[in-house]
């Protein structure tokens, strides 16, 4: 008999994965609760600090606890959170970005959204160094294509291999220094094409087109970009299917007499009271490592070793992009004409991986992002006038130096794919709790010389980049000793495995349907099923994952399995 107080899915977490999955699930008629950790956020509501002056505050924008990007980022969270600490093993450099807000991190997230291309689901076959994945690109490309037209992205149809094409708004037109970027990208024989975030450049599905006030990670007022929280649990609240719990700390996943799930204990973040909610699916989506610790954390007699773990491989083959970033002063930006430039929260161009590994000393590859331009200057902009030629001084000299360098600084960052290795994963660390008693995660992270000699090259090639444009680097190039200058794990924010998928359930937590091979009702909806990492940034993927996920639980509940 029905239990009423059950729903027919509990979600944790209301981030990029949580929000995809609420939203498909009450479309096709589940009663759906979603247990979210932080508190209310509503980025068309006075949430979004979008179009405010650094002089409408007293701090001007700067930083704070929870605001770490700035007073003006939409994000709570950032990477300590008070009462909520971490481990890393000895000699481990690595720091976890969280967000405690409904919506997660896709409130203030760049926005680049990419499609995995058909090599990165067979890197198995195609150089070995991970295995392939349990699916491929003709598997998850139709929920590429719906999550382009339900959510909406700017770019360009441009056939560059294995950095697959969609179904695009019209992108942008270049600014200034991204003319003189792709000026530089064809000397140096890099493609340079349009750049893909998901910012509607035209009315879509009753948001309006962006405005391009260049304020995206600030949360968007008019709906123009993606948040989980406005795109998908809005309407998924609309069905009236959906029960959002705040403040709702998921502690661990019960078990039926069967080792079935049928629900989940949390913490009222606000009174510190525990409670539970029974469900007969449940769907994991708190980010991908806030995954493996929870069903590392949800021990049982079945389960000693954690809930869906009985390969072991919960917390292994974790990983996040690798990144160094090189930036230049651009003496033919100076003086020049100044017009508004802000466009869309991001740039307008992009260079997707462009060469031949078999030519190199790395494998895989990367891609880039491009900075500049004219965006509202806030507190410490430009990181020291001194930097550029005779700048600085006092009085009038000293504005007049920050009118005339401000703009003329281009940089490119570096995204890359790491290879999953040994060494990297994570563990419940023995001792540490959290402020709720929840047990902590410890962290073990490692490059090797596939991520340290990727980022070499990238150094190198956008010293090339600088140099085409005319250009001088601020800094040196980093010394091997300093790992070529190489982001610490964790900082990309691109984290993802943990709970990997793949067909061998002993060397695997997941099926290829991203269902626990071990628990049938129990479904994983963020970046942990990933089996590798790619040259793109993960969300879109995640977001199409937890779309064709979502698909197969309504099927088998139909079927009446689940
Ligand atoms: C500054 C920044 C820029 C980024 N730019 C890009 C980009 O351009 N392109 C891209 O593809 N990706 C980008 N990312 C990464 C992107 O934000 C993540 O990949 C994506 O949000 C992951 O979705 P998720 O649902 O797994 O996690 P999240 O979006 O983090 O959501 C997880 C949610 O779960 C909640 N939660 C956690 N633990 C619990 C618990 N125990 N109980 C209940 N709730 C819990 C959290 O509060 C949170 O709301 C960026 C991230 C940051 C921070
Ligand atoms: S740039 Fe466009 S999408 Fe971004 S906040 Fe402004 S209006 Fe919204």
């Amino acid at each position: 008999m029905r239990n009423r107080d059950e729903y027919d899915v509990c979600i944790i977490g209301s981030g990029a994965g949580g929000g995809m999955a609420a939203y498909q699930l009450t479309r096709a008629g589940a009663r759906v609760v979603v247990l979210e950790a932080g508190g209310p956020w509503d980025n068309m509501s006075s949430d979004s600090a979008m179009l405010k002056w650094p002089y409408d505050t007293q701090r001007r924008g700067a930083s704070t606890t929870e605001r770490p990007f700035g007073e003006f980022d939409a994000c709570i969270g950032g990477w300590e959170i008070a009462g909520e600490p971490y481990s890393r093993a000895e000699g481990t450099k690595f720091s976890w970005w969280r967000a405690r807000m409904v919506g997660g991190r896709t409130n203030h997230w760049g926005r680049i959204s990419l499609r995995f291309g058909p090599d990165d689901f067979r890197r198995g076959d195609l150089d070995g160094l991970s295995p392939n994945w349990p699916i491929s690109y003709s598997d998850i490309s139709p929920y590429y294509d719906q999550l382009d037209r339900l959510v909406g992205l700017f770019g360009s149809n441009e056939g560059v291999p294995n950095s697959p094409d969609g179904i695009f708004l019209p992108p942008p037109r270049p600014r200034a220094y991204e003319l003189l970027v792709m000026n530089a990208a064809k000397k140096q024989n890099v493609t340079c094409i349009p750049g893909r975030l998901s910012v509607i450049t035209k009315p879509l599905n009753g948001r309006a087109a962006c405005h391009y006030c260049g304020q995206c990670n600030r949360g968007c007022a008019v709906n123009a970009n993606f948040s989980s929280t406005n795109v998908l649990l809005a309407p998924a609240m609309q069905t009236g299917r959906l029960t959002l719990v705040t403040h709702a700390m998921a502690r661990e996943v019960t078990l039926d007499a069967q080792g079935r799930a049928n629900g989940v204990n949390y913490i009222d973040t606000k009174t510190g009271a525990d409670s539970n909610v029974k469900a007969r699916v449940v769907v994991l989506a708190a980010s991908a490592l806030e995954s493996a610790r929870l069903l590392l954390n949800s021990k049982s007699p079945k389960f000693p070793n954690g809930l869906a773990n009985s390969s072991g491989e919960v917390g292994k083959d974790i990983t996040d992009t690798t990144g160094t970033d090189v930036a230049g002063f651009i003496p033919r930006l100076v003086g020049r004409t100044i017009y508004n430039e802000d466009g869309a929260g991001g740039g307008h161009v992009y260079m997707p991986w462009w060469l031949d590994n078999s030519k190199l000393d790395f494998p895989r590859g990367y891609h880039i992002e491009v900075w500049g331009g004219l965006d509202q200057p806030g507190a410490g902009f430009m990181g020291g006038i001194q930097k550029y030629p005779n700048g600085g001084g006092w009085g009038a000299r000293l504005k007049n130096d920050y009118r005339r360098y401000y703009g003329t600084t281009v940089g490119f960052s570096g995204r890359g794919e790491m290879i999953p290795n040994k060494g990297t994963y994570c563990e419940i660390d023995p001792t540490l709790k959290d402020k709720y008693g929840i047990p902590a995660l410890k962290f073990h992270w490692e490059f090797t010389d596939y991520e340290y000699n990727q980022v070499r090259h990238m150094q190198q090639t956008f010293r090339g980049l600088v140099e085409a444009m005319g250009g001088e680097v601020f800094d040196s190039m980093p010394t091997k000793e300093q790992g070529y200058g190489i982001a610490d794990g964790g900082t990309i924010i691109h984290e993802l495995g943990g709970t990997k998928m793949g067909a061998d359930p002993s060397t695997s937590v997941l099926n290829a349907n991203c269902q626990a091979h071990d628990v049938p009702n129990l479904f994983v909806a963020d970046g942990g099923p990933f089996v590798s990492q790619a040259d793109k940034n993960p969300t879109w993927t995640i977001m199409a994952l937890s779309w064709r996920t979502s698909d197969y639980i309504t099927a088998q509940r139909k079927a009446g399995a689940l």
